[in-house]
């Protein structure tokens, strides 16, 4: 693939944490590249990395070694006040525990990421109302998280990692701490998102049954990346 095909593409990444005096390796050598509006799932026992290679993809954090594209930036070449503001723009998170603010409603929290564009209050609102709309809260939108069950908080999350139409969404175990109908119907959004908006996924997840909806997997073992796995794509 070539990189102007790419959403994501990862060169030589190694990534190694330290503590003390001791060196923790994580990642080694990854080579990879995630086409425009591939969906992903990236699986693999607890421990070998995912969340981190996650994190690098997300530029939440930075590589040990190797580069990292993302729609044609290099991220590394980005400081932290540009990084801040790339993500902004270009990535959309969800996390498995949802990390929304407790003091905030579900429409406060949707309009959190608006606050680092140049949009003013109420086109932050009518934003952060749509994209409560198209996760189907419509009717929730002054809810606190602790009024919200976790797929509705799920959900939440799933508004304010769209609103800022960002080209690429990377979900860190999205569905890790829902009941079965709740985690469908959270596949299903990620689904919709990709498939009739175009968004870019990359979701990390334990579970085969949300593995499914992605088109490929790759299996993170040991710090090294299975070949692709392609997925028939109904
Ligand atoms: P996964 O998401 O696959 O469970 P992680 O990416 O969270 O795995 O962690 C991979 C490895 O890196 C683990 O051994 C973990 O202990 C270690 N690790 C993660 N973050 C840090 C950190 N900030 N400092 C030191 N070690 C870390
Ligand atoms: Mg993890």
């Amino acid at each position: 693939m070539s990189g102007e095909a790419a959403a994501v593409l990862l060169r030589h990444v190694s990534k190694h944490y330290q503590r003390g005096g001791q060196i923790v390796p994580v990642l080694s050598d990854i080579d990879f590249a995630i086409a425009r509006g591939d969906f992903l799932a990236l699986m693999g026992p607890s421990g070998s990395g995912k969340s981190t290679l996650l994190n690098l993809i997300a530029g939440i954090d930075r590589p040990s070694s190797g580069q990292i594209l993302v729609a044609d930036v290099d991220i590394a070449t980005l400081d932290e006040r540009e990084l801040a503001d790339w993500r902004a723009r270009n990535v959309g998170f969800i996390f498995q525990f949802y990390n929304l603010m407790p003091v905030l409603d579900a429409r406060e929290n949707v309009e959190l990421p608006l606050m680092l564009t140049s949009l003013g209050r109420r086109e932050r609102r009518s934003h952060a109302e749509l994209a409560l709309e198209m996760v189907g809260l419509a009717d929730r939108m002054d809810h606190y998280p602790n009024e919200l069950s976790g797929g509705q908080q799920q959900r939440v999350a799933i508004a304010r990692a769209l609103v800022s139409d960002p080209t690429l969404i990377v979900a860190d175990e999205p569905t890790g701490d829902l009941d079965r109908k709740s985690a469908g119907e959270i596949l299903d959004l990620l689904e919709q998102l990709n498939g009739e908006l175009g968004k870019t996924i990359v979701m990390v997840t334990h579970d085969a049954r949300a593995a499914e909806r992605a088109h490929a997997i790759r299996h993170l073992e040991k710090g090294e990346l299975s070949a692709l796995e392609q997925r028939e794509v109904a």
